[in-house]
């Protein structure tokens, strides 16, 4: 089984609303994989085992006919969820990439590309996702998790410039709707693919989109973000892209088993090398700490609230010019006693 698809310290780690362990053990590599799920339903034979201690609800049972009785429950109730409207609707379609964890910096779905996701999820239908990269990186299944029977992926080398592949994929189909993210938390990361995109379609572009209300043959109307947490309505006519806002729902968690089942659909396309980022330079980015004036403990509290907020000015300060050397002396001296030195 590979590694993806295993649960634990050295497979996945799972964030589920409800885990079902069915003959676990609970070792602690596994239980480590585990440990952001709500709630853990254990069936187990052995009701002195590790899940069964860590578990909300444990079955003591063996976990064949607890399982076939659940799955009779649950389809003589109707409650069997099908796989609902599982029609891919290629005229919309999600341009998504590979994210990066801001601390660990381990792949993941890109945040703003999972919002855009969310979007398009709640349209008609399943949309059309492509991604360009690495079709082995985690990042594609916590898409798929999302509830996606298929994503295509054009294959692409870390060094290559994803942007042709994409405009590329995205003229033939000709989608009326795009939605994506405002740029890759990775790489070049310039936030011009959503316009090459637009460019490549003839289409509109709209940026800071919150939600999708509603769409017709010819157009889309979405609520927009503004600045000061203001939103706005706006129709756009079709082919529209439409770009993420932060402020749009949060996307849907990745379900294990959908990730697991979703196909991968890897699609051979032509590399470009992104020759501009051959010539840059990396280095990693210095902290710069920043200098707060210090006033003396006795100062006023309008001075010690002016110190702590105004900006620090490169020059401004006061200066003394045609001054007694005395007086000088004395406005040296009052500095020096307020910052404690004497
Ligand atoms: C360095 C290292 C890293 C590891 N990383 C991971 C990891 O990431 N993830 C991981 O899972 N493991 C990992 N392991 C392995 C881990 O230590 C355990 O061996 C493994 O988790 C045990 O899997 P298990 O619970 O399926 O099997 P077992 O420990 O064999 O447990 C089987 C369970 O099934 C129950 N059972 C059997 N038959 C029935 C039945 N008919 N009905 C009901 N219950 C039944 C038994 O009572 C038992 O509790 C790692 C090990 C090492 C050394």
């Amino acid at each position: 089984m590979p590694r993806s698809t295993q649960v634990g310290a050295t497979g996945t780690y799972v964030n589920a609303k409800v885990y079902i362990a069915v003959g676990i053990s609970g070792a602690i590599q596994h239980l480590q994989g585990m440990t952001h799920c709500e709630t853990v339903i254990a069936i187990n034979a052995d009701p002195n085992c590790d899940m069964v201690k860590r578990a909300d609800l444990s079955v003591i049972a063996d976990s064949s006919e607890v399982m076939q009785a659940l799955v009779d429950a649950v389809s003589g109730s109707g409650n069997a969820k099908g796989s609902g409207n599982m029609q891919v609707n290629s005229d919309v379609m999600v341009l998504v990439s590979v994210g990066q964890h801001p601390l660990s910096g381990r792949p993941r779905r890109a945040e703003r590309d999972a919002k855009a996701l969310e979007l398009a999820l709640s349209l008609d239908g399943i949309p059309s996702v492509v991604l360009a990269g690495d079709p082995d990186s985690a990042a594609v299944r916590e898409y798929l998790g999302m509830g996606l029977p298929k994503l295509n992926v054009l294959k692409q080398p870390e060094q290559a410039d994803t942007s042709a592949a994409l405009c590329d994929f995205v003229k033939s189909g000709q989608p009326s709707l795009v939605l994506c993210g405002a740029r890759a938390e990775q790489g070049e990361s310039s936030g011009m693919v959503p316009y090459l995109v637009a460019k490549a379609l003839n289409a509109a572009v709209v940026p800071e989109v919150v939600a999708v209300l509603s769409r017709s043959d010819d157009s889309v109307e979405v609520l927009q973000a503004l600045a000061g947490g203001q939103r706005r309505k706006l129709r756009a006519t079709l082919p529209a892209v439409l770009i993420a806002s932060q402020s749009a729902q949060d996307a849907r968690q990745s379900a294990f088993t959908k990730a697991r089942d979703g196909l991968v659909n890897v699609l051979e396309v032509a590399v470009v090398d992104d020759t501009e980022k051959q010539g840059w330079q990396w280095q990693p980015a210095k902290s710069r700490p920043k200098r707060t004036k210090t006033v003396a403990a006795t100062a006023s509290s309008r001075d010690r609230f002016r110190a702590a907020t105004a900006a620090q000015a490169s020059s401004g300060g006061e200066v003394l010019r045609d001054v007694p050397a005395n007086e000088a002396a004395e406005k040296v001296l009052k500095l020096l006693k307020e910052k404690g030195v004497l």
